[in-house]
């Protein structure tokens, strides 16, 4: 342990009272404890992070350099950064990156970060598609934040192009970045505007995803301190029970996606039911398919818009 280190925690990188310098093992230490004494879960992996990323080196490779000794511009270089983690400052807005899938996300306060669930949700939409044995596919992605949804279709799937909406200008300059990076910006249209209203009237999509905000107003105060301190509201809270954007979304779809095209949604906790619920009134989409996520929770709400209605209006088919 850091028996020869007094933390002060108004002062995390003081060198070790007994003169000897700050190794790597140290300070990984040492600042780990010091996150725990803050609240701050994820703590060493957290800390691990940040010192190999103000080390320039692998997170992996301070295994190899527990007792490398610390320069003092390396420790004033992470000593910010891990009091930005100490107020619950998300890392990957620290880093400026976050991970998604197979690519990698610039990513600040503009935008979400990306979640696991919703690696989930893009995974089941790609599994879906690729049973259609096409290669030309149209993809909707609304609400598209940091784009990890609509570029991630673009780098796995069978997908030509994504047009995706958001209502925030500062987050389509942040997907637009990442498009960018990823030279994928000739087959994204990013569109600013509320959920379908910024599409050409004539956009037919093939496959319709969306991770919208759904959290209540009131359950926003319940959430962690990196999500309700530090994330965009817009990104988070719907009105209502937290249902109603992603019912705007149920209600608009059928208008936008071809016959028989993919309608993909993430949802929150314990909403599920009240989705499939307004695809079953609707009369147009075949039976909804509700998939778990890694915690258990019902999270991905799948339907298919039927192929084609008969003239009193009753839907054929059951797919
Ligand atoms: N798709 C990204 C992801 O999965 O990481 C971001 C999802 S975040 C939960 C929801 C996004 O929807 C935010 O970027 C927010 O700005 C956007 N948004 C909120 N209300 C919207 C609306 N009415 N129309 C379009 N976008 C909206
Ligand atoms: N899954 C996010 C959270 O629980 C919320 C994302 C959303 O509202 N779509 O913090």
């Amino acid at each position: 342990m850091t028996e020869d280190v007094r933390p002060r925690f108004d002062d995390p990188v003081d060198p070790p009272p007994s003169g000897t310098p700050w190794t790597v093992l140290r300070l990984l230490r040492w600042s780990t404890q010091y996150l725990d004494a803050k609240g701050v879960e994820g703590g060493r992996l957290d800390v691990e992070h940040l010192l190999a990323d103000t080390l320039g080196v692998g997170r992996l490779d301070l295994y190899t350099q527990f007792e490398r000794p610390l320069q003092p511009e390396e420790l004033s270089a992470f000593r910010p950064r891990l009091l930005e983690r100490a107020r619950h400052r998300p890392l990957q807005y620290i880093l400026g990156r976050a991970s998604f899938r197979e690519i990698e996300l610039q990513v600040d306060e503009r935008v979400l970060v990306p979640r696991p669930e919703t690696e989930e949700l893009v995974g089941a939409v790609l599994s879906r598609v690729r049973e259609w044995g096409r290669d030309d596919l149209v993809a909707l992605d609304l609400g598209t934040g940091s784009g990890a949804i609509a570029l991630s279709l673009l780098v796995e799937g069978p997908f030509s192009r994504v047009w995706a909406t958001d209502s925030s200008a500062d987050a389509l300059e942040v997907a637009e970045a990442n498009a960018a990076s990823l030279d994928l910006s000739r087959r994204v249209t990013f569109a600013r505007g509320d959920l379908f209203q910024p599409l050409p009237d004539e956009l037919r999509a093939d496959v319709l995803v969306s991770n919208p905000p759904y959290i209540s107003p009131g359950e926003l105060a319940s959430l962690q301190p990196e999500v309700r301190l530090h994330e965009p509201e817009e990104a988070l809270v719907a009105p209502g029970d937290g249902l109603a954007i992603l019912e705007r979304i149920v209600d608009g779809a059928g208008e936008v996606l071809m016959p028989g095209g993919l309608l993909a949604l993430e949802v929150g906790a314990g909403q599920a039911p009240a989705v499939v619920e307004r695809l079953e009134e609707a009369r147009r989409w075949g039976t909804p398919v509700v998939l778990r996520d890694l915690g258990h929770h019902e999270r991905i709400v799948l339907a298919t818009l039927e192929r084609e209605r008969d003239p009193a209006g009753s839907p054929r088919g059951t797919n």
